[in-house]
């Protein structure tokens, strides 16, 4: 089976020629893919009907949407059915300015982060390149409008499938004209492979999602941490900032009574103080099935202030469509603040 999606150009090119055709043809379907969008060769009218019909065991590669939910602020979530019957979610934000989409990795994940309801279901495998650029023509095409920014924040672990997420950014950037520095890879940290990114020399953000100051804490709410020293993490990050000269940016989910208290955000502060770092606070969104609490307002506006005080560079994350997303598991919690504010 040949996948086109994912395919450069000149890729494109080559593999017309391959199959005994003039290499335009290639720059054709590379118009109708990423262009136009089409998801059967069948539709390509341009192309010769003979090669078109003998295209037998060669698929643009993309999914199927099961299901669809708008939310009263215009965030609409698609549910995508793959090839092999596997369902995972992706996100459409739109502002003014933006069309953000937030993208599924992994189908589960391995993480078993107890606050999440990706990490309660499981993993069942990693997602293919194609299935990853899939997500954002979908989107683009559900809400007519082009997608300008793009956050890997959706079901998975990136840095667990980086070599697919990798193919994607430098499809999604080249093929499909979406800038790397509006890109963002969100990771729950994997020994290595932040120092792996770092050397790719790319442009876009790396969040990291910390929730919580201490190794103690941080194990019992992320269960894959054993693995991974926070001292060490922080040191990793550091390094990354060093070798690509990009802040990184930290996520904190605020877990009522568990990570919210004072002394919580003033070691926090000692954590991430002393290099270009940012900290995102996110009010944990309820999932049903977690023991958690969402912590009030005014308790976000404390612990916001307190690293305020100590010189952190802090934002929160304004939740909107949250109403109107209520069956969402996941995806909801975490697409906000990359709304323009
Ligand atoms: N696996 C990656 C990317 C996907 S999760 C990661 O963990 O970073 C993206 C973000 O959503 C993470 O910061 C995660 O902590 C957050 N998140 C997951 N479940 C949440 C919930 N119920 N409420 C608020 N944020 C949540
Ligand atoms: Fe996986 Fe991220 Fe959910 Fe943790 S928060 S289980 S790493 S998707």
């Amino acid at each position: 089976m040949t996948i086109l999606l994912g395919k450069s150009r000149s890729e494109l090119m080559a593999w017309a020629v391959q199959m005994g055709q003039p290499a335009f043809r290639g720059k054709q379907v590379h118009e109708w893919i990423y262009g136009k969008g089409v998801s059967q060769l069948e539709e390509i009218s341009v192309l010769p009907k003979q090669w078109r019909e003998n295209l037998q065991g060669v698929k643009v590669g993309r999914s199927q949407v099961l299901h669809q939910v708008r939310a009263g602020d215009g965030t609409e979530k698609f549910l995508l059915q793959l090839e092999d019957g596997k369902i995972i979610e992706t996100v459409g934000i739109p502002t003014n300015k933006r069309l953000t989409v937030c993208v599924s990795t992994q189908v589960g994940c391995p993480m078993g982060c107890r606050f999440c309801a990706t990490g309660k279901g499981g993993w069942q495998r990693n997602l293919a390149e194609h299935e990853i650029i899939d997500q954002v023509l979908t989107v683009q095409q559900q809400m007519q409008r082009r997608v300008t920014h793009l956050v890997f924040m959706g079901m998975g672990e990136p840095l667990l499938n980086l070599e697919s997420v990798l193919g994607a950014i430098q499809s999604l950037h080249q093929d499909v004209g979406i800038s790397q520095r509006h890109m963002t890879i969100s990771t729950v940290g994997i020994p290595q492979k932040i120092a792996q990114l770092a050397t790719y020399d790319l442009q876009v953000t790396l969040a990291v999602s910390l929730h919580a100051p201490t190794q103690e804490l941080r194990r019992r709410l992320i269960p894959a941490a054993d693995r991974y020293p926070l001292d060490r993490l922080i040191s990793d990050c550091q390094d990354y900032v060093t070798k690509t000269g990009r802040r990184v940016s930290f996520e904190y989910t605020l877990l009522a009574g568990v990570n919210d208290t004072r002394e919580c955000a003033l070691r926090l502060a000692q954590l991430v103080r002393g290099f270009q770092s940012h900290v995102n606070l996110i009010p944990y969104n309820p999932i049903g099935v977690a023991d958690f609490q969402r912590p009030t307002v005014r308790a976000v506006a404390q612990f916001r202030q307190i690293l305020e005080q100590e010189k952190v560079a802090v934002s929160v994350r304004r939740t909107r469509g949250l109403e109107a997303d209520a069956a969402c598991g996941q995806l909801r919690g975490r697409y906000q603040e990359f709304r323009e504010n």
